[in-house]
């Protein structure tokens, strides 16, 4: 599609897109219009910086129209609460010349104020799930007027465990609604939340990770541990030439930590880090700062990263190899983007060696390997994890090992997920599905 006049939209979106200086619809946008526009469900299987958020604020602008409904009209779901803002924030943009009311609304922060937003009225509400349950068992929050739901970044809200809290909220909407998700990638997981809530969903997808793998100049060091990984780093980091933004993925809280008060001690103020232990506040200066670049270096774990629009990245580093291909795929995406180059570098250890030879077939290339800089000190320093395990005899640590002292839950705390919601269990009784996610699973249950 050569231009957004192809697509029939209002002058007032007209002028924000110019004043965006976007000149076409990307792909995904393309795409998505005529199927959110058609009312059907919608599931969206694109990355971000394929333009996705526009590719469903679109055609949702488009057909909301003026009204001094209190209500909203419109909800968006989103993992975490740099979300929440990055999404309110774009949405503004949207609608700078429409009179769109939007509210964010995310955990972490006073409840009473976002009741008070939440009451003076919206259109549209951009939250995470668990405040926006909160909101809504404590009635500051009525749902009644939903027509429209999107779920952002699927996969992610599933993977750290809202699908609850998504279930809860989902049943709590009117049942004629349009449902429009998006996810990074197809789980196992998001096709057993879309055939409980989605009716005959049109699939619209954009090239496995949307990411030209072409853009992006992909190296490898074999490093023995965890401290040679970081006497590396800082060897590299030195380069502020090259290395002008540099985005570190880390497998988890504790090593971002790690990771982070080594580099702090010799970058100071041009390192950063996210993770969900940080506070709210800490985390949107980082990114703030990260993307002014006025940090240099950020630390992340996968978890905080998704989502995020981190714009004109010089380098990733994967300081670890991540277990799932895909992940190794969404972190090196961030850099090689809108047409720039990119470099990715992946440190690993020898019994990192399997993950990465998965990887490669996944993208059927080899990375190519760097020598090991000879003025880089290899660390005999171990972190717990990197110790070798000294099992005592009597003192087994595995699971296996340890016999009947872990034993399997009892009867009554098995729960057995079978997707939908408790209520079926209740509902059952009336013999008539109440619900989207009911009536789907009875309809599985009569097919099998
Ligand atoms: P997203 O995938 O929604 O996170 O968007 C990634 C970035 O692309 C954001 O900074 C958008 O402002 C930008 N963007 C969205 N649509 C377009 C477009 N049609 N042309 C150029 N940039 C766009």
């Amino acid at each position: 599609m050569e231009s957004f006049n192809e697509l029939n939209i209002s002058k007032q979106m007209q002028y924000a897109i110019a004043d965006l200086g976007f000149e076409k619809p990307t792909p995904i946008q393309a795409r998505s219009f005529s199927v959110i526009m058609s009312g059907t469900d919608m599931v969206g299987i694109a990355q971000t910086g394929t333009g996705k958020t526009f590719a469903y604020m679109l055609p949702i602008l488009q057909d909301l129209k003026f009204s001094k409904e209190t209500n909203p009209r419109v909800l968006v779901m989103v993992p975490t609460r740099e979300l929440v803002l990055q999404v309110v924030e774009e949405i503004e943009k949207f609608g700078k010349y429409s009179s769109i009311r939007v509210i964010g609304v995310f955990g972490g922060t006073n409840i009473n104020r976002q009741k008070e937003a939440v009451a003076e009225g919206a259109d549209i509400i951009v939250a995470t799930p668990g405040r926006l349950y909160d909101l809504v068992v404590s009635r500051a929050l009525q749902l009644k007027a939903i027509k429209k739901v999107v779920i952002d970044e699927v996969d992610v809200m599933l993977d750290l465990g809202f699908r609850f809290q998504l279930t809860n909220i989902l049943e709590l909407l009117p049942t004629k609604r349009q449902n429009i998700m998006f996810s990074a990638t197809m789980t196992d997981d998001v096709n057993v939340f879309i055939h409980d809530f989605f009716i005959a969903p049109k699939t619209v997808s954009v090239a496995v990770s949307g990411t030209p793998l072409e853009n992006i100049s992909q190296f490898a060091y074999a490093v023995p541990n965890f401290y040679t990984k970081a006497n590396l780093l800082k060897h590299l980091l030195q380069n502020e030439n090259d290395f002008k933004k540099v985005l570190i993925f880390v497998p988890n809280k504790k090593s971002a930590d790690l990771l982070f008060d080594i580099l702090d001690e010799y970058f100071g103020s041009e390192v950063a880090v996210i993770h969900s232990n940080k506070t709210q506040n800490y985390r949107i200066r980082s990114i703030e700062n990260f993307n002014a670049k006025k940090t240099r270096i950020l630390v992340t774990t996968d978890v905080m990263a998704r989502g995020l629009d981190l714009d004109q990245i010089s380098h990733v580093i994967n300081f670890d190899v991540p277990n799932f291909p895909e992940n190794y795929m969404h972190r090196i995406g961030r850099t090689g983007r809108a047409e720039q180059e990119g470099t990715a570098i992946l440190l690993y250890t020898e019994k990192e060696q399997d993950a990465k030879a998965t990887i490669e077939g996944l993208m059927n290339l080899k990375i190519a390997k760097l020598e090991f800089p000879k003025e880089v000190e290899i660390s005999k320093q171990l972190t717990y994890e990197e110790q070798p395990q000294v099992v005592e005899i009597n003192n087994p640590t595995s699971a296996e090992e340890a016999g009947p002292a872990f034993h399997e839950k009892k009867a009554k705390n098995k729960k057995e997920n079978l997707g939908g919601s408790y209520k079926r269990i209740i509902k059952q009784k009336y013999k008539k599905p109440k619900t989207r996610g009911d009536k789907n699973f009875r309809k599985n249950k009569r097919g099998k």
